[in-house]
């Protein structure tokens, strides 16, 4: 298979206070009268403003507040709303969850890719435009096509794949400021992982997120990310400690948000998600449950030294982490009990995710244990994280 494929939202739009103007990108985009699903957690940094720029333009516009989880209730709750009100829009405007719930209530359609084979879902949301305000810089899904979708008691049910990315992401830069740091740091966790996951997959021409192979392009961008955190990382830190829009924190945020997200999609994913994705049943074992960044950091880790990448790379991711405080062990993300079982299950469980079939030394099909990579070798890299 030859075939590279780039995807990519419609619109980007970036900077401090932009959701006082959020009007005129919606203009652009020829939109009127949008449904707005928002988190209550951010009601007050983010209602207001909207509704009295919206007002001052003529717009219609209904505030839904999110209920919690991106379930298939909630989807079809406000797919419903969107479709009974005649918007022509749904902005979600919140954290991950409501920015998912946002994304599969908008698409017309859907591909389940969390059965075998992925089933096509015809009918899942209103089919209208898809708005995406994150107001926490925690990930890099608000730009991508994949929503996740919870279970009624809160665990992981299956990812999504809506056929378009949205119409449009804004990122308030005065509100991400405002957020708590550690959902911030926790995007560069995200991120850092990004370059080194789009190199694996384009050297072994895995197939990315988007479906293809990967191209310069995507590369690029991701190598972009992982220079801007190197840079600005730090300060940026220090800019969201002080409740500041500095310049670190504007390039952080496109780090995290833009750039990641088109970093991952199109360039692909690989064993560091795949450690991460298989903590995640491990989650109740943790003092605080780890948010998605923060496990991909410590993945990150494990990538690296199951490649057996220089030193010099290693140590410069490692000093990186450190510096802002991002997890590099089990030990960091405050696994109660670290033993020798406990790494053995995490490598077994990460031999078998589809992910890791992107490393170099995969196997494409699952072997006759059910796995694509020997578990051995990533108990090994965990032994060895777990020194740092
Ligand atoms: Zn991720």
């Amino acid at each position: 298979m030859e075939t590279k494929i780039m995807v990519f939202p419609h619109r980007y739009v970036q900077g401090p206070d932009v959701l006082s103007s959020i009007s005129e990108h919606l203009s652009v985009l020829g939109i009127s009268h949008p449904l707005v699903l928002i988190d209550p957690a951010v009601i007050d940094a983010c209602r207001k403003p909207i509704e009295n720029d919206l007002g001052q333009q003529d717009m219609q516009c209904r505030f839904l507040s999110f209920n919690g989880d991106s379930t298939w209730a909630e989807v079809a709750r406000v797919k419903e709303v969107c479709i009974d009100g005649g918007h022509d829009a749904i902005i979600s405007c919140g954290g991950g969850k409501t920015l998912d719930t946002g994304r599969a209530a908008a698409a017309g359609s859907a591909m389940n890719c969390g059965v075998v084979p992925p089933e096509s879902m015809g009918d899942l949301g209103a089919g209208v435009a898809c708005i995406q305000i994150p107001t926490i810089a925690s990930t890099d899904a608000s730009t991508s096509r994949a929503c996740l979708i919870y279970n009624d008691k809160g665990a992981f049910e299956t990812v999504l794949f809506v056929p378009t990315n949205p119409a449009m992401v804004l990122v308030d830069t005065l509100v991400i400021s405002k957020a708590p740091v550690r959902t911030f740091v926790a995007g560069m966790g995200d991120a850092l992982a990004t370059y080194f996951e789009a190199d694996t997959c384009g050297r072994t021409r895995a197939m990315t997120v988007a479906g293809g192979l990967q191209t310069h392009a995507a590369l690029a961008l991701a190598s972009l990310a992982f220079d801007l955190l190197i840079t600005h990382g730090l300060k940026a830190k220090q800019e969201n400690e002080a409740g500041v829009v500095g310049p670190a924190l504007e390039a952080v945020v496109e780090a995290n948000t833009l750039l990641s997200g088109l970093g991952f999609e199109n360039g692909g994913l690989s064993a560091a998600h795949a450690v991460a994705e298989c903590l995640t049943p491990f989650k109740d074992q943790f003092d605080v449950p780890p948010m998605h960044g923060e496990m991909v950091s410590y993945g990150i880790v494990v990538h690296l030294l199951l490649e057996d990448k220089d030193l010099k790379t290693l140590n410069q991711v490692i000093a990186f982490c450190r510096s802002v405080g991002l997890p590099i062990t089990l030990k960091d993300l405050g696994l109660a009990e670290i033993s020798d079982q406990i790494l053995w299950d995490l490598a077994n469980e990460t031999s078998k995710s589809p992910l890791i079939r992107s490393m170099p030394d995969a196997g494409q099909a699952l072997d006759d244990d059910g796995r694509f990579y020997d578990p051995d070798n990533i108990f090994h890299a965990l032994k060895t994280a777990e020194t740092r």
